[in-house]
């Protein structure tokens, strides 16, 4: 598995303490030279089931500097020809919207022309993208409200991520979307018909987020100020239920505690983070794992364009390995193996977490069924209790 970080975006949001910021072409042109150098120099030519660019915004860059990495990526490791390609995108960067006060530019690297707001399709990028191998699209939709959109600091407007949605399925079979919930002024209503959009749009995948509120974003200084309207807990709870009843009645399954997709649609990079497979991430901030040792890349963009590339390193101990293989496989509905942790570890799971696993099924939180446990309905919604229980 590689995972690339790309941390470029055409605006910061609102809500958001990603590794993100806006970058102009010189800073983008130099951050691809060093990630391709990164990959020549880490690369090891292990076979690569899953590819994901993640950010930021990895649309933001041209097609010719994705193809590079992409490049990149092939001389340096075997790429299954049946390997999951992903590409996070945001609708406002794939309907290119020419607008002189964003500043943003079109595939082509032409300026923007003086009329703000004007929509025009780009089939070519999505086109290229295709060409290039990416065979899943993942769009950062957030909501279909406009309001809500202005409030998060969105590029973006509900059409252009309904009409970036239609396009993209011309070219991509595979495309899923980000929603949110417990956003200022949201209501079960707002998200009620969002779901509703959702049912018609023919998309795959669906994953959602639960707004946090995060030190160091504008929406931390507003809700200190106290000037952010946020739903309360009850309603969050509400929202959330209502996701979990609403999605798999439209036919997305519900497979990991915030994802949902269409049979034989999950995420397969993402599974492979929750059953603990081996992953590469290069760029700024870019984590990897190699079985035994984590280690995290240098998180300054410009630090890391100037070829800084040590990592810092982090030896998993054999306890919080046993307690990540739980925590990570309980998040998927299909839960965890007792025999794969047997095989994994050379222990008994209920040797080790037995008194956990029998509080919680106590507590109609898990499930014991043969070779797997797993999470009742009502220990999805509870999930981090029941991690904070698996900490030895
Ligand atoms: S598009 Fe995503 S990564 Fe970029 S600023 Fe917004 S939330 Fe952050």
């Amino acid at each position: 598995m590689i995972y690339i970080h790309v941390p470029f975006c055409e605006r910061k949001c609102n809500y958001c303490a990603f590794n993100s910021k806006r970058g102009d072409e010189a800073e983008k042109n130099s951050y691809v030279k060093a990630l391709i150098e990164e990959i020549n120099l880490r690369g090891d030519n292990s076979k690569v089931e899953t590819i994901y660019f993640g950010g930021g915004t990895p649309a933001t860059l041209t097609l010719n500097q994705l193809e590079k990495i992409l490049c990149a990526v092939n001389k340096n490791f075997f790429v299954e020809a049946q390997a999951e390609i992903t590409i996070e995108a945001n609708p406002g960067t794939v309907l290119s919207i020419r607008n002189e006060e964003l500043g943003i530019r079109n595939y082509y690297g032409a300026k923007s022309i003086p009329h703000s707001s004007f929509l025009i399709p780009n089939c070519s990028y999505l086109r290229g993208l295709k060409v290039l191998g990416f065979n899943r699209l993942s769009l950062g939709v957030q909501s279909f409200d406009d309001a809500l959109l202005k409030i998060l600091g969105r590029i973006h407007d509900s059409r252009t991520a309904i009409e970036t949605i239609a396009l993209a399925k011309n070219f991509f079979v595979n495309v899923s979307l980000d929603l949110m919930y417990g956003l200022p002024n949201q209501t079960l209503n707002h998200l009620r018909r969002d779901l509703e959009l959702v049912k018609n749009l023919d998309v795959r995948h669906v994953s959602i987020y639960g707004l946090e509120i995060e030190e160091g974003t504008k929406f931390f200084e507003l809700a200190r100020a106290g000037k952010l309207n946020l739903p309360d807990e009850n309603t969050c709870a509400d929202m959330y239920d209502l996701i979990t009843e609403t999605l798999p009645a439209f036919g997305f399954n519900r497979y990991e505690i915030s994802n949902f997709a269409v049979k034989n649609f999950e995420s397969r990079h993402n599974i492979g983070y929750w059953t603990g497979k081996k992953y590469f991430g290069f760029g700024a901030g870019a984590h990897s794992f190699d079985g035994k040792q984590r280690t995290s890349n240098v998180r300054d963009v410009a630090t890391y364009i100037k070829k800084n590339f040590s990592i810092v390193e982090e030896v998993v101990t054999p306890q919080a390995a046993m307690e990540e293989f739980c925590f990570l496989g309980l998040r998927m509905t299909e839960g965890i193996s007792a025999r794969t942790f047997e095989k994994n570890f050379g222990k008994n799971i209920f040797d080790v977490f037995g008194g956990v696993i029998d509080k919680n099924r106590r507590l109609g939180l898990l499930e014991v069924d043969g070779d797997k446990i797993f999470f009742t309905a009502r220990g999805m919604s509870l999930g981090n209790e029941v991690f904070a229980d698996f900490l030895l």
